[in-house]
């Protein structure tokens, strides 16, 4: 069996018992799905969640906790932080590849509504703000830029504003699960039962419509349920080799991935099976991030090249996207002695330290005149706290003019590149599952990793967009979920 297989749909005439009747049934137990169960069930649908493993959360449970969240929320009020949704709507717009304005526009009005319905499950992000530039707040700040947002050109086609907001838990890992603890409570006290160890192996379909799911247990049993509508919140792929290899090859060489053992991308090929679009799926967020600390950002971003691609200034997810394009996707850091620090994190290897240009051009492979004239024409510009070819921030230009200089390793394969996909089913803002040409599948939704949203591109990315589109749109399918199945259900006893 490869992990490219489309699963067979089941005929509903084949179909001899079914094991259970819901108006909703979600398949995944991470941040879409309860999220969507949540809200389908407050919308008085009743609702089951098949869960895989034997607790909830998947890949959610691993995050670092960041939710992409704007507009004025009370984080960025308590901090001082001007924002508004058209700021924010246009800055996603911007950094997306191919941006859905309704979905951009939707998620940016309900971004505050959104904040507070979070918080409402139970928790409280800190009214406080990290300034520096870090991947993570190190403890509980609620607040800082996860993004471009102050990086040229998206600092002139937005008003900049910090939207990473981040779940009140210290560290690098594991803020979104405390946000699915208390999803998993608000749901059991509804009633909605997930049931663990249980998969969702194919699609029951009417026709064109989908009206179920076959299910397997750890046993090995298997059985089908009968639902009027389906979401699937079943994950990214980054854990199938094999997706892996046909979309996102830049991840085939990573020393190591960011995801649970179910993010299979089984979600995706289920939804495949009924004919859903899928989009972006050569996308990922890929990443080995060179800061802290940021004073390392004064330096140059080289190819083999010798020649500069990047403004330094990015976020590292789009530097590190920007390397991926680059000629065998090498690249080096370079700064002087008097720039040079020790990185927090020793993604980029340090390579070497050098005594003069030439010495270190001959030791990277780089043809010395071109290294040469890169560094003079940077160093002539940072010494005016300009940079006329990317633009960076005058924060962070600074001549590296001191030898002896030092080079750190960016190259894919040397660094330890880090990454999860973002490319899944197309699907409208309510997360109906859509065929190519738009039109949607009768009874099937889809949230969180495995639908194509605002999380489009790797070099856009920014940190907390997936727990924020996943929570937020995974509510919307929820909602409509609940709607069409109550609308099925009357049909039903009406004889419509
Ligand atoms: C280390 C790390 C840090 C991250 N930090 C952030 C961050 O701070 N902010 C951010 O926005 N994003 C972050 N991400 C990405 C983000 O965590 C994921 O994109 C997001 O959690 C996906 O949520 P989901 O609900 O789609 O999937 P998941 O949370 O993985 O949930 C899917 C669930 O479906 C289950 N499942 C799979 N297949 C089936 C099936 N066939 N039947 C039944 N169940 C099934 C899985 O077991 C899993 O529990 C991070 C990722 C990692 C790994």
């Amino acid at each position: 069996m490869s992990g490219l297989d489309i699963p067979e749909t089941v005929p509903v005439g084949d179909v001899a018992e079914f094991s259970d009747t819901v108006d909703v049934l979600v398949i995944g137990a991470g941040m879409g799905g309860c999220c969507a169960a949540l809200e389908a069930a407050r919308a008085g649908a009743s609702v089951l969640v098949l869960e895989r493993s034997a607790a909830a959360g998947g890949t959610s449970c691993m995050a670092g906790g960041h939710f992409y969240l704007g507009g004025g929320t009370a984080v960025q009020r308590a901090t001082g932080h001007a924002d508004d949704a058209d700021e924010m709507a246009k800055y996603l717009t911007a950094v997306s590849r191919d941006p859905e304005p309704e979905k951009i526009a939707a998620y940016c009005a309900d971004s505050v509504e959104h904040f507070d319905w979070l918080e409402s499950l139970g928790f409280e992000f800190e009214r406080s703000y990290y300034p520096a530039k870090a991947v993570i707040q190190p403890q509980t700040q609620g607040l800082m830029y996860t993004g471009n947002e102050q990086v040229w050109p998206y600092r002139e086609l937005a008003t900049p504003a910090p939207r990473g907001h981040k779940v009140p838990v210290p560290g690098d890992t594991g803020g979104a699960g405390l946000v699915i603890g208390l999803l998993v409570d608000r749901l059991t006290e509804l009633g909605v039962q997930i049931r663990y160890e249980t998969g969702g192996r194919q699609l029951i379909v009417d026709g064109d419509r989908v009206v179920g799911v076959q299910w397997r247990d750890a046993s090995g049993r298997t059985g089908a349920i009968a639902a009027a509508t389906v979401v699937i919140a079943a994950g990214g792929f980054v854990m199938n080799p094999e997706m892996v290899a046909e979309y996102t090859p830049q991840l085939a060489s990573k020393p190591f991935t960011l995801g649970s053992t179910y993010d299979d991308g089984l979600g995706i090929r289920l939804g495949a099976s009924v004919g859903a679009e899928l989009k972006h799926m050569d996308q990922a967020f890929i990443t080995a991030p060179v800061y802290p600390p940021s004073i390392l950002l004064t330096g140059l971003v080289v190819n083999a090249d010798g020649r500069r691609f990047v403004a330094e200034d990015s976020y590292h997810s789009r530097t590190s996207g920007f390397v991926m394009d680059q000629p065998g996707a090498k690249a080096f850091l370079i700064v002087d002695e008097s720039h040079l620090e020790r990185p927090e994190f020793p993604l980029c290897p340090f390579i070497d330290g050098w005594e003069t240009i030439d010495e270190m051009a001959d030791g990277l492979g780089i043809d010395r005149t071109t290294l040469q004239a890169t560094m003079d024409r940077y160093n002539t510009y940072a010494a005016r706290g300009e940079d006329p070819d990317f633009h960076k921030s005058p924060e962070y230009l600074a001549p590296q003019d001191t030898g002896p200089w030092a080079a750190f390793d960016m190259t894919l394969g040397k660094a330890l590149y880090a990454g999860f996909t973002v490319g899944g089913m197309a699907t409208t803002v309510d997360g109906q599952v859509q065929r190519p040409g738009g039109e949607v599948i009768e009874g099937l939704y889809a949230a969180g990793a495995c639908a194509a949203n605002i999380a489009q591109d790797g070099k856009g990315y920014a940190s907390g967009t997936q727990l924020g589109e996943g929570s937020y749109f995974g509510r919307r399918a929820g909602r409509h979920a609940a709607a069409v199945a109550g609308h099925v259900a009357t049909a039903v006893t009406t004889g419509e």
